[in-house]
């Protein structure tokens, strides 16, 4: 098989990992799958993304590369010579200013991760690539390789799939979650990686909200992870999870609005347990749904302070610090709509002047 042959088949199937929220993620049309606009390092560039390797002895029920899957697509592997290749050739020909660098694991992961490396130590070496690199750890690789990995990587990630020891037995029966996935994250985050650590979740029914959220607290705090992405389950065919209905997208849209409503406005993940039912947020916007259960009446908007601000709907950091350097003196809606509030939405949270335009049960 070709070098150009084998990039299709790899970069096709590297599309499973996220390297930014999904729907920020663009493809390129290219010819060749796996070309993305996404973030990275607080720009967009073009990222190459790739498996270096589709076989995989691992039983993951969700994945078409896994040892369960009756319908595999055609297998390949590339040499590392052969990946530096296809980049360098993307780099320079195509501007891809990035690589994400996944893999199957097809015997030992110490292994593949070898094949990885290499590949890895010819582009910041011989090809002297300095750009964005990101490298993924699989499950079980030793302390040494990711120490290495992390040395030539810009960000690094391994997925942790399910928020816990249970969740995970229902989709794999060879991954230890505590050892081959916890454990290689703490890791890590011992590592000084310019752009950090970053996980990938997948959403699916055997795990709750409540769940996903308590998972995303320990991993910020004691792990200090950069983000945690989330996939919204869906089946593949050939897979033992073939006939399970696909995970709704407005829950993986729910919870990158509560990431970014913690990172932005710097919210508690555990004020959303207020507005959970059997463990599974609203289907709305989660500030919405915590400013309907919170709020006991219409709040002056010259009165409040700013925590208070930042929990009205439609009004985020930057309009709260305009009306609290406005000197409190606001006594129309246009003033707060030119301080970049969204009125539609805070209307009904809101006092100006004394008055209020719309109720919460109006909404
Ligand atoms: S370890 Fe990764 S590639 Fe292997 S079966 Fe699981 S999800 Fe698929």
């Amino acid at each position: 098989m070709d070098v150009l042959e084998k990039a299709k088949i790899l970069s096709n199937e590297g599309s499973y990992d996220s390297c930014g929220p999904k729907m920020c993620e663009v493809k390129v049309n290219s010819g060749l799958g796996g070309i993305y606009h996404a973030k990275a390092e607080h720009k967009t560039c073009r990222i190459f993304k790739t498996l270096m390797d589709n076989s995989c002895k691992f039983d993951c029920k969700y994945c078409q590369n896994s040892s369960s899957c009756k319908n595999s697509s055609r297998k390949a592997a590339y040499e590392p010579e052969e990946l530096a290749k296809i980049f360098m050739h993307l780099n320079k020909n195509l501007a891809v200013e990035g690589l994400f660098l996944s893999s199957g694991v097809s015997g030992n992961p110490d292994k593949t991760t070898e094949k990885m490396l290499e590949a890895v130590k010819i582009l910041r070496y011989r090809e002297k690539f300095k750009g964005y690199l990101h490298f993924k750890i699989l499950p079980g690789t030793s302390y040494e390789l990711i120490k290495q990995a992390s040395e030539l990587s810009t960000r690094m990630s391994i997925n942790i799939e399910t928020p816990n020891k249970s969740a995970m037995s229902e989709l794999s029966t060879c991954k230890d979650y505590k050892i081959d996935i916890l454990r290689r994250q703490s890791w890590i985050s011992r590592f000084n990686l310019r752009s950090g650590q970053v996980t990938q979740l997948i959403l699916n029914k055997n795990s709750t909200d409540s769940d996903i959220l308590k998972m995303m607290d320990w991993e910020y705090k004691s792990l200090n992870l950069k983000r945690i992405y989330f996939s919204s389950f869906m089946p593949v065919r050939g897979t033992p999870l073939e006939k399970e209905k696909p995970e709704s997208l407005n829950r993986q849209n729910h919870l990158y609005n509560i990431d970014f409503l913690r990172r932005g406005y710097g919210f508690e993940l555990k004020e959303f347990k207020e507005v959970m039912k059997d463990g599974m947020l609203p289907d709305e916007d989660p500030k919405l749904a915590l400013a309907k259960t919170n709020f006991q009446g219409a709040i002056d908007i010259n009165e409040a302070d700013y925590e208070e601000l930042i929990r009205i709907p439609g009004i985020g950091p930057k309009t709260a610090g305009m009306i609290l350097k406005s000197k409190r003196e606001i006594k129309k809606y246009e003033q707060l709509k030119q301080f970049g509030a969204s009125i539609h939405r805070a209307k009904p949270f809101i006092e100006v002047d004394g008055k209020r335009q719309k109720m919460i049960t109006e909404f």
